[in-house]
């Protein structure tokens, strides 16, 4: 690769071609999306980089990047997890530390030249020096380049250089659904500002059947990356409903065109290889890009229903999956209560709280082999070191996430009637008979904003074009029993706010 763009830091406008010097039309495209032009006297091949990307090439080497700046701390990240992530704690601590483990790898892995090159003092110096300015109030002590301590222990650390490369950690998430296993991977993504793609592991098949083939999963990151290949290289890919492509019970000697097949199909990809990707979009007219996986951090996330089972039954304890004891009795509470009083659910919430917790319990031990049990493949299984259990969410937590997150639901229905200078205030039983029924119905905290919703719908439909000036929702209303009280304004008082 060779750049005849820039020269001395300047900025030219005519290309040459390095080799013969020859300009203008005797220069054709190539590849239009990684810039690269081909010579049509001597048919040689090159890149052209604008003069920004000459800087940071060059800063590469004396550290002053922005990519060869220390990732964020793992406190820093977790703090900011905090804003927008309720509970969670364990989960948040090592997706902090699996993050700054992954960047810290990936400028480790971009001054590798000078790794290898024999001692370069100034080199060395320079990173060292950079490194000071810039960590501040960097508490992590970065690698000591300075070899002028020549003590056994620098020795030590200058053959641990040498010798050493850093792995990447991939991540399974493992949890019930909507209990923010999306949201923490993304908060992340956003934090570090690293292109971020998600991809539904439920309509991937093998290659050459109906579906989705694995490339798609890296045409994604592209996509994201805005088809900036070195950008997309350093990204998180977050592999959902990872547990649907478990192997299936009894198809071991068929084809699994959906399970196995695409765990099979993923290995390389997970561990490190070049993908080409063939983007089918206009722009890019059926260009091959080749993306190389070897940097990309794959975070994968799955429910497993069921495992809690597994794990169980091997560390001999009483599993309180589903069809067990507790299960049942909730069961036939429900059904009891349906016979009885039609549209009232009694299923007493204490006991939906007691059977999820039983269940993290259980999470909390996962090993490996369990999810080998659950219908991974131990090569799958072990491109993923980093195992992250979640737990379900309880009242108290789902009433947090109802109102303290910075884009809360409530906080957003606020805005909402705000705009129509409408004030809307809720009672904290009612907030508390919210997070019940999205307990009762199983669905973690995705099952709130469509509880609200339905609460409001009659407010949000009298509302505009009306003089009503504030709404207040009780505990009753959320049961149902009544409505919402919207109070009405006197008709200049309401002119009077909208001025
Ligand atoms: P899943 O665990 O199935 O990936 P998500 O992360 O997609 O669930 O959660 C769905 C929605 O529920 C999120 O967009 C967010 O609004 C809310 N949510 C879930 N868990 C939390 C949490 N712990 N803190 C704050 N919001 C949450």
């Amino acid at each position: 690769m060779n750049n005849s763009g820039t020269s001395g830091g300047s900025y030219q406008t005519e290309i040459l071609c390095p080799i013969c010097q020859s300009s203008g039309s005797n220069l054709e495209y190539f590849l239009t999306a990684n810039r690269f032009l081909r010579c049509q006297k001597c048919f040689h091949v090159f890149k052209v980089i604008s003069a920004e990307e000459n800087q940071l090439r060059d800063s590469v080497v004396i550290g002053e990047d922005k990519k060869t700046k220390p990732p964020p701390l793992p406190k820093e990240i977790y703090e900011n997890l905090n804003k927008h992530v309720v509970g969670q704690n364990y989960a948040k601590k090592v997706l902090s530390v699996a993050v700054y483990n992954h960047c810290k790898r990936i400028i480790y892995n971009m001054t590798t030249p000078i790794k290898k090159d024999p001692i370069d003092q100034q080199l060395r110096n320079k990173l060292q020096n950079s490194r000071e300015h810039i960590s501040v109030n960097h508490t992590l002590e970065m690698p000591r380049w300075d070899t002028s301590n020549n003590n056994n222990e620098d020795d030590k650390f200058t053959i641990l250089l040498k010798n050493t490369s850093l792995e990447k950690s991939n991540i399974i998430l493992l949890g019930p659904t909507g209990c923010g296993k999306t949201l923490l991977a993304q908060t992340i993504a956003k934090h570090l500002d690293v292109p971020f793609a998600i991809c539904d592991c439920t309509n991937l098949t093998q290659a050459g059947y109906v579906g989705e083939d694995i490339e798609s999963v890296i045409a994604k990151l592209l996509q994201a990356a805005n088809y900036d290949v070195e950008k997309a290289q350093t990204g998180i890919v977050f592999l959902d409903e990872i547990d649907k492509i478990g192997a299936r019970q009894g198809h071991n000697q068929l084809r699994d065109v959906g399970g196995e097949g695409v765990q099979q199909g993923m290995l390389k990809m997970l561990e490190g290889t070049v993908v080409n990707v063939q983007e089918k979009s206009r722009r890019f007219r059926n260009e091959i890009m080749q993306v190389n996986t070897t940097n990309i951090l794959f975070v994968a996330s799955g429910a497993f229903t069921g495992l809690d089972k597994l794990i169980g039954h091997r560390i001999n304890k009483n599993s309180f999956g589903f069809g067990s004891d507790l299960d049942k009795s909730i069961e036939n509470k429900k059904k009891s209560s349906d016979n009885n009083f039609k549209n009232t659910p009694v299923i007493d919430h204490n006991d939906v709280e007691k059977e999820n917790s039983e269940r993290d319990n259980l999470l909390r031990n996962v090993a490996p082999r369990d999810l080998i049990q659950f219908g991974m493949i131990p090569e799958f299984v072990g491109r993923f070191p980093i195992l992250v259990p979640f737990h379900s969410l309880n009242r108290n937590l789902l009433v947090q996430i109802l109102t303290e997150p910075k884009n809360s639901a409530i906080n957003q229905y606020k805005l909402l009637f705000g705009l129509d200078k409408v004030e809307l205030t809720f009672t904290d039983d009612a907030l508390n008979a919210i997070a019940m029924q999205a307990l009762e119905k199983k669905i973690g905290a995705r099952g709130l904003r469509a509880i609200v919703e339905s609460i409001l719908l009659e407010p949000m439909f009298e509302i505009p074009g009306n003089n009503i000036i504030s709404v207040h929702v009780t505990k009753d209303d959320v049961e149902g029993k009544s409505k919402p009280y919207c109070k009405q304004g006197l008709p200049q008082l309401k002119a009077k706010i909208n001025n």
